[in-house]
């Protein structure tokens, strides 16, 4: 079935995992209509290779942000770093940056210094900023609420209807990834159901959270048709209107 073209807002194409066959992957990503995909560089020493990934392919947006889950990678001085690779780099948003409070992700205090630090960045540059938010939804929200002049997406969004309309009011869209494509995944297919369809993204994630089909593979762009095809069916529209309408979203919040 042919869709209008789609936007993929958060894929890791920069990832190693991709060495081998990244042309391919592209190629299939453009056979299923992604017009777009916006790339989060996720440390300091892999922004360069987010640059250059972008540079060479106008379909490809390059972040800068700085990963709450390799924690002890980072350094302090990455963040003055960051302010100035933002300043003098093409970038589409600050990102990605966030909290993930599962355990073994244990420092909470060295992940909150780390994300202020990069949301004050973002409100300076006056950049969207992406995030990761994992079993912190509470805590982003409260956070965000600190800075005056946010505004970004929560990257894979696994929190609550209520949740989203707080961050919706503070000026973030909400991304969709492939966890609705799954029957026992009620609670998000829920909250995707009642957010309005001004407020969504689509995303992948690749090479992480792979669609139901295809839940043993790698997930590259082109299954992001997956995904549109359940949220489709799961709101009762067509996967034509939910693509045109992300995808004005995803150009409006990137300018692009
Ligand atoms: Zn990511």
């Amino acid at each position: 079935m042919s869709v209008t073209q789609l936007i993929d807002s958060h894929c890791h194409l920069d990832f190693e995992v991709f060495d081998n066959d990244r042309t391919e992957v592209l190629q299939r990503a453009i056979d299923n209509n992604i017009s777009d995909i916006i790339i989060p560089g996720t440390e300091r020493i892999f922004w360069d290779r987010v640059k250059l990934l972008c540079k060479g392919n106008p379909r490809l947006h390059a972040c800068y942000g700085i990963h709450p889950y390799w924690l002890n990678r980072h350094k302090k001085q990455d963040i003055q770093a960051l302010a100035e690779y933002i300043e003098s780099n093409h970038a589409v948003a600050l990102g990605e940056c966030g909290l993930d409070f599962r355990p073994r992700q244990a420092d909470k205090k060295t992940q909150m210094y780390f994300f202020e630090a990069q949301l004050a960045t973002a409100e300076n540059s006056r950049l969207p900023v992406v995030i990761h938010s994992v079993k912190a939804t509470e805590t982003v929200i409260q956070t965000i609420k600190k800075f005056k002049n946010l505004r970004g997406m929560i990257h894979s969004y696994s929190g609550s209807c209520e949740q989203a309309k707080q961050l919706i009011a503070l000026n973030f869209l909400i991304s969709v990834s492939a966890g609705i494509t799954y029957d026992n995944a009620k609670k998000i297919r829920a909250v995707v159901k009642e957010i309005p369809l001004t407020s969504l993204l689509l995303e992948t994630d690749a090479p992480d959270q792979p669609d139901k089909d295809n839940a043993n593979s790698r997930n590259e762009p082109a299954f992001l048709i997956n995904t549109l095809h359940a949220l489709a069916k799961i709101r009762g529209v067509s996967p034509e209107t939910i693509a045109a309408q992300t995808s004005i979203n995803a150009r409006t919040l990137f300018n692009i």
